[in-house]
């Protein structure tokens, strides 16, 4: 039985096979960023491997174009290959390494680690209240905070934040260094690149199909995937943003949660859960409609596992609102808490870590397009070559 090392190396293999016949067919020119980044490569290094896959947004479109997809000897998939490369991304590059393999490489260690928590925390209201604290109703100023008391509720989620930071800066750091590798010192980031990445990754550009959309679910373009993934994106800003004025209320104008429907920070909160759930739902609706040839099985499982998870922290969060006033209030802030105390565990291993990955690709892809967009100037500029007579016929100077 193969392990999962040679696994990973036989795929880094394949993808040189295959980009290396992409390079010579170039039909693909223009699709993405991944197309223009093949460019300006004659031959592909294992960490080359490791970027094209991170900025590979899986729209598709290069394998519904391509000629030489399986039944053709040439087996190409880029969007399969490049799903499988990212997998191995998340697991090669999180920290602690070991628990990366346990926690990200499986399902059921993803899982188990939500059932943990969820089951901790419901156990901790229990050991200290019993089974009557989990069903009491709890309203008014500082209800949540009768079974966890602040203090406490404070220092686990920020000890996890900074968990979830560190995991997600070292893995940043060694993926960064791997594909700046072949670089030169002359090759630096400018603030215009950065400024430029953000760009692409806010606005999902490799998403878009300049228009039409991107050939997911199936062959025709459409643009649902963008919208969905936008609603996610921007879902989860708006519920970190309320969060964030939730602790500022908190522990500067000293007004403690629950607050009224109508306060901001509940109108931001509800806004991006909505938002959170519609998006998706649209997009595990999407995966399941998603062609198979094109999936690479691991991908899909490990993705939907994290997908479920956001899901369950979002409905969870949502239920918790309109049942606050109500005997089901601790127990669901239990489910809640527990559900966001296993998402931040898992952040550095899980499909969470892929925007990480694929926004310092971008960074990357930005500074290249300058640079090579640069040089095509400075070549434009260069004076015509003037042609000299010499015996016998013309040379030109230089
Ligand atoms: S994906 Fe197919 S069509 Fe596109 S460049 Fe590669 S070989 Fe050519
Ligand atoms: S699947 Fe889409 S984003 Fe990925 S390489 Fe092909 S064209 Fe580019």
């Amino acid at each position: 039985m193969q392990s999962n090392d040679s696994k990973d190396l036989d795929l880094v293999e394949d993808g040189k096979r295959q980009m290396e016949l992409c390079n010579a067919c170039r039909y693909c020119e223009g699709y993405c960023a991944v197309w223009q980044a093949i460019e300006w490569r004659r031959d592909f290094s294992d960490t080359d491997m490791t970027y094209l896959a991170n900025l590979c947004h899986d729209c598709r479109d290069c394998y519904y174009a391509c000629p030489f997809t399986t039944p053709h000897e040439f087996g190409i998939n880029p969007p399969q290959l490049f799903a499988g490369l990212r997998e191995e991304t998340y697991r090669k590059y999180a920290w602690p390494g070991k628990w990366a393999k346990a926690l990200g490489d499986s399902v059921a260690g993803f899982w188990a680690t939500f059932v943990f928590a969820i089951i901790f925390v419901i156990g901790f209201v229990f050991a200290n209240s019993g089974f009557d604290g989990l069903f009491r109703p709890q309203t008014g100023d500082g209800a949540f905070y009768v079974f966890f008391p602040e203090n406490l509720m404070i220092g686990v989620f920020v000890a996890l934040g900074l968990w979830m930071v560190a995991g997600w800066g070292i893995g940043a750091n060694r993926f960064w260094s791997d594909i700046r590798s072949t670089k030169s010192e002359k090759d630096r980031v400018l603030f215009k690149d950065i400024k430029k990445a953000t760009l692409y990754a806010a606005s999902l550009k490799y998403l878009d199909g300049e228009g039409a959309g991107c050939t997911y679910p199936s062959e025709e373009p459409a643009k649902a995937r963008r919208t969905f993934h936008h609603l996610v994106g921007y879902g989860f800003l708006l519920d970190l943003a309320s969060t964030t004025l939730a602790s500022f209320y908190a522990h500067f104008l000293h007004i403690p949660a629950p607050y009224p429907l109508l306060h901001p920070v509940v109108i931001l909160g509800s806004v991006g859960g909505i938002m959170l759930i519609i998006g998706l739902c649209g997009l595990l609706y999407l995966k399941s409609k998603s062609d198979k040839e094109v999936n690479d099985e691991k991908a899909v499982k490990t993705g939907s596992a994290f997908t479920w998870a956001l899901l369950l922290v979002a409905v969870t969060g949502m239920v918790l609102l309109a049942f606050r006033e109500t005997g089901a209030m601790t127990m669901l802030l239990a489910i809640h808490l527990g559900s966001v105390a296993a998402l931040f565990f898992t952040a550095p291993y899980s499909k969470f870590s892929h925007f990480v990955y694929r926004y310092l690709s971008l960074v990357n892809f930005a500074q290249e397009e300058r640079v090579a967009h640069e040089a095509e100037v400075a070549q434009k500029a260069k004076p015509a070559k003037k042609p000299v007579a010499i015996a016998g016929g013309i040379a030109s100077k230089n």
